[in-house]
């Protein structure tokens, strides 16, 4: 069986019709269709999901240095992704969502109080949703998630490996109505506008480094082209900066192994970038993971210019403010109002 051309599956992606389904598709077709494309399309409600089974992984946390156990197992419909720390004692349940957001400075942090609160979720939630998983209890041993090689590929990885399952109960996206647009320092902002189905994302990056400079990058969001060119892309950080985070007992575990570490005009992993643009390219995959934490799938336009986990969560934030922002996708105006109430 050949394997589908680009221009096949991307016909089948941009098909204007409401979830696509394996079933539905020409014999040759539905049988080379990678495990799982017949969700996270159309714009409608589809069945929730959940992983197949538990998966576990340890890696270093990038500001502790010690070894964070990590595992990921199935939840029930509507139970969200949630976070629970294993190393607290009567630890609670830590909802993965924009209002239980407590720090960006570093990375995207949730929690419910000052000790129950788990940091550097992006990169796991960038993975679980573009994976469409929307229910996953996630346990974790210490204050933040495993560093890895600083980027999605091996959650998206485990993921893969899990599998995933669909649930009985469906979930329709959030549908964004008109343009929300929140902005930071230096031109920085974040805009989520009207879109006619899924997200799609573009993001544009400035950076005096001469290694970085500006780099743009666009994308609709769907599990194979996240996949393909957005999972392995590491974070970043410059040189100067990791040695004064580490003068104040901070990234203690950050190495060239789990960040791209830039100088100047140089890049010092000796491996050099997996992408001539690969800083911009995880921005998005940053941004994919911030806006994971909506509660339900988006269908949104987002455009970023400087845009980092600060202004990504003031901008759901903005979205859910005003009820006149958004509806639940396939709603009347009527039935909206019963949401609403
Ligand atoms: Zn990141």
């Amino acid at each position: 069986m050949d394997s589908l051309t680009d221009i096949e599956r991307d016909a089948i992606l941009l098909d204007d019709s409401d979830n696509v389904l394996t079933e539905n598709l020409p014999p040759r077709l539905a049988a080379s269709m990678p495990q799982g494309m017949d969700i996270r399309l159309g714009s409608g409600p589809r069945q929730q999901t959940t992983v197949a089974a538990p998966i576990s992984c340890v890696g270093r946390g990038l500001h502790t240095g010690v070894p964070i156990h990590l595992t990921i197992r199935p939840a029930s419909a509507d139970h969200g992704i949630a976070f629970i720390r294993t190393d607290l004692p009567e630890a609670s349940l830590i909802p993965a969502r924009y209002d239980h957001v407590v720090d960006t400075r570093l990375s995207t942090v949730v929690g419910v109080d000052s000790r129950q609160r788990v940091a550097t979720i992006e990169h796991l939630m960038a993975a679980l949703n573009a994976n469409g998983i929307d229910n996953a209890l996630i346990e974790v041993s210490g204050p933040e998630l495993p560093a890895l090689d600083g980027s999605s590929a091996e959650y998206d990885f485990l993921l893969q490996c899990a599998g995933r399952v669909s649930l009985a109960i469906a979930k329709a996206p959030v549908e964004v109505l008109r343009r929300v647009r929140v902005e930071g320092a230096d031109g920085a902002f974040a805009e989520l506008r009207p879109a006619r189905r899924g997200l799609s994302l573009s993001m544009t990056i400035d950076f005096p480094s001469a290694a970085i400079g500006r780099q743009s990058f666009a994308l609709a969001l769907n599990e194979i082209r996240f996949r393909d060119q957005l999972a392995a892309c590491r974070t970043f950080v410059e040189r100067a900066d990791i040695e004064a985070l580490q003068r104040v007992g901070l990234a203690r575990g950050g190495s060239l192994n789990n960040a791209i570490v830039v100088d100047g005009e140089a890049v010092l992993n000796p491996g050099g970038l997996r992408h001539h643009d690969e800083f911009v390219r995880h921005k998005l995959l940053d941004a994919i993971g911030d806006l994971g934490l909506a509660g339900a799938p988006l269908q949104a336009e987002f455009v970023g210019y400087k845009s980092g986990h600060g202004l990504n969560n003031q901008l759901l934030r903005a979205l859910f403010a005003d009820r006149a922002n958004w509806r639940v996708a396939g709603t009347t105006a009527t039935s909206r109002v019963r949401v609403a109430a």
